[in-house]
């Protein structure tokens, strides 16, 4: 290689000065360094001490690569002793750039971390050609999963559970900052979703952020509602704040309408046993009976129109349904939703079938919760963003199936989520 493709670099790190560089069979390089250092802070006093008391044995400290070769300091930190201190403790120098059990730069440490965003610890190890456990440690060290209240400023939450492992009763409570939209972040990774699991963390929330919060969007989990209560300790900010998703509350109503037509559905099968045809237009007929007539392609309205003509009571059952969805996507001002609403519950009351009404739970639980239903309409806050986040979690699960324990998965929650941009900064936020 010619002398033109050569240049220095600068390796910003301060306090030692460079005595030779090896590079050995694998084409890493080795660095030995003396330290610089004349003082130090005693770990005792506090006090400055300059007089010199021997060295550590030699350390090697792991620095960013240099074009994709490995690059190892080797030096020895210099020990000073402190004259102050009766016992006459001595205190070995550690410059900034050290990382915190002295086994790499923290550059290097910001590097293993860009890696791991995306990525397992077990994929970073390998490519790193570190140990797991090094990877981890760095995790360990570096992502805290508690927050300052005092550097937040937030208009909008979403409260939301996740389901840890299918069958096992286990979830955790996302809490997270929905302020922005596309810049959604995580507030906290709760390990359970009871009272007593939860109230903690709200506990924690200062009187300012109750009072900057517009909404808080939550399902109609009667636990958050009460610990939402308890700790908001206002009852005007409560009413104000608390909405129910309206995601959920279309579910509730979609599986009590979904419920009616399996019925139904149901009946009709045994009704047209013997007329095979007929009876072929009740088949495929659930997919576009929960959607939307917009989101149906022509041979779904057929399928579904077929349907209807056999029962029609599920038409009328369908169209309730529909209805309250186009008031929720209406541009009503929450009076008027309310107004829009309760005639819906009337006309929805007026829909019966033998002996069992469809839509009288619904109607009861909207009633129970109707102030925070209809919080909905001042703000149109949605969970869509929480959705968003509960399934990039849902991807981080599943790309670390073996967490060694729920704070190491909320750390990764929080480097994926929260820190993306601090460790990749030009990245385009999605
Ligand atoms: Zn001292």
């Amino acid at each position: 290689m010619g002398k033109k493709t050569k240049f220095s670099i600068d390796l910003k790190l301060d306090h030692i000065k460079i005595k030779n560089v090896t590079i050995d069979k694998n084409g890493d390089y080795h660095i030995y360094a003396a330290c610089t250092a004349t003082s130090i802070t005693c770990h005792k006093c506090g006090k400055i001490i300059i007089k010199p008391y021997g060295q550590c044995k030699e350390t090697i400290i792991e620095h960013l690569p240099i074009l994709d070769d490995r690059v190892f300091i080797h030096l020895k930190w210099p020990r000073f002793i402190c004259t102050n201190c009766e016992d006459k403790p001595t205190t070995s120098f550690h410059p900034d750039w050290l990382n915190e059990n002295g086994g790499c730069t923290k550059l290097y440490e910001k590097f293993a971390l860009k890696n791991l965003i995306n990525s397992t610890e077990k994929d970073v190890a390998e490519k790193l050609v570190i140990t797991e456990e090094i990877v981890a440690g760095i995790v360990n060290r570096n992502i805290v999963t508690t927050i300052n209240w005092d550097e937040i400023f937030i208009t909008r939450m979403g409260v939301d559970e996740i389901a840890l492992r299918k069958g096992h009763k286990s979830y955790l409570t996302i809490v997270s900052d929905i302020s922005i939209i596309g810049k959604s972040k995580i507030l906290a990774v709760i390990d359970g979703r009871t009272k007593d699991e939860i109230n903690p963390f709200f506990s924690s929330i200062p009187k300012r952020i109750w009072n900057s919060l517009e909404s808080v969007t939550v399902d109609m989990s009667a636990c958050y509602f009460s610990v939402l209560k308890d700790t908001a300790n206002d009852d005007v900010i409560f009413d104000r704040i608390v909405t129910i998703d309206r995601f959920h509350v279309a579910k509730l109503l979609g599986n009590a309408v979904d419920k009616e037509r399996k019925k139904v559905t149901n009946k009709l099968k045994e009704d047209l046993k013997s007329e095979q045809e007929t009876l072929e237009q009740v088949k495929s007929t659930m997919w576009p009976f929960r959607h939307h007539p917009d989101d149906l392609e022509e041979d779904d309205k057929d399928r579904l129109k077929k349907l209807f003509t056999l029962a029609p009571s599920l038409k009328e059952c369908y169209d309730i349904r529909e209805n309250l969805y186009l008031i929720f996507e209406s541009n009503l001002e929450k009076k008027d939703a309310k107004i829009k609403i309760d005639a819906w519950c009337i006309m929805a009351m007026g829909y019966k079938t033998k002996g069992h009404h469809p839509f009288e739970k619904f109607i009861e639980t909207y009633y129970r919760y109707q102030e925070n239903i209809l919080n909905y309409f001042t703000h149109r806050h949605s969970s869509g963003a929480v959705e968003g986040l509960n399934n990039k979690i849902k991807v981080i699960k599943r790309r670390g199936f073996g967490f060694r324990n729920i704070l190491n998965f909320a750390k990764r929650i929080f480097l994926d989520i929260n820190l993306k941009n601090q460790y990749i900064p030009n990245l385009q936020s999605t």
